[in-house]
């Protein structure tokens, strides 16, 4: 079944929706979010919604745990801070409960999802492009699926692992092979962090054996304008444009 992969909405309402209609172009068939729906940006009861309505799997981010109850703010910068407070105030009780009970990994057939690092989900190990072998090593080995969808550092990228050779993919599109793994971050549709501006998201193939890095822009104004309407941090805003 072809499946659309996203992680990392924020709270992006145009970004999500611009996101989910290219995915649907694509003819995807089944969709699955790692995380993150909330934090950062003005809307997340409408993201939370439309998730909620379209996602056959979804896991508990960071963010998410923060805005619930479930994890101790401190760790974060000012101004997620500033934005988890936000959200507590605004995010639907509803909506809550059920951000609550989203678990922290999920299995399908040979695939994992998770939103940070397979090893110890609740940590939130990061899957960075600066990784070394050693961290690749341990989050390849914390999981014996052959493909493993993670987010959270708002990086798309790629990992292989071919027998004890552990890198970085340097493409956007990759055929799996049945004597490889693969480590797919996904990135994030609604903060991109890589000097990218346009949403991420990820398109499954399994008839064609394929995984897809795909990037669609959006009506950053707008998304803009919100959080300044909202009171949320100016910086938020500044960094959209930027994709940083
Ligand atoms: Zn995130």
């Amino acid at each position: 079944m072809k499946t659309g992969i996203f992680s990392d909405v924020h709270g992006n309402l145009e970004a999500l929706s611009a996101a989910m209609a290219a995915m649907a172009e694509r003819k995807v068939e089944r969709y699955w979010c790692l995380g993150d729906l909330v934090g950062y940006c003005a809307n997340p009861n409408e993201c939370v919604a439309r998730v909620r309505q379209t996602a056959e799997a979804v896991v508990r981010g960071n963010h998410d745990a923060a805005c619930t109850g479930g994890d101790d703010i401190a760790s974060f910068n000012q101004f997620a801070r500033q934005a988890i407070l936000w959200t507590i105030q605004h995010l639907s009780d509803e909506h809550k409960e059920w951000i609550k009970n989203l678990p922290l990994t999920v299995t399908r057939d040979d695939i994992l999802l998770v939103h940070a690092s397979p090893n110890d989900p609740a940590s939130w190990h990061y899957i960075h492009t600066r990784m070394r072998v050693g961290e690749m090593v341990r989050a390849f080995s914390a999981s014996p699926a052959r493909l493993i969808f993670v987010g959270h550092s708002h990086q798309p990228m790629i990992l292989v692992q071919k027998g004890d050779e552990y890198f970085r993919f340097l493409g956007d599109r990759i055929k799996i092979e049945t004597d490889c793994r693969y480590l797919v971050n996904v990135g994030s549709s609604g903060q991109p962090r890589d000097g990218n501006p346009r949403a991420a998201y990820v398109i499954y193939d399994p008839a064609e054996a394929t995984v897809t890095i795909e990037r669609v822009p959006y009506d950053t104004e707008t998304t803009k304008r919100k959080i300044r309407d909202a009171g949320l941090p100016e910086m938020l805003a500044d960094r959209l444009d930027a994709g940083s």
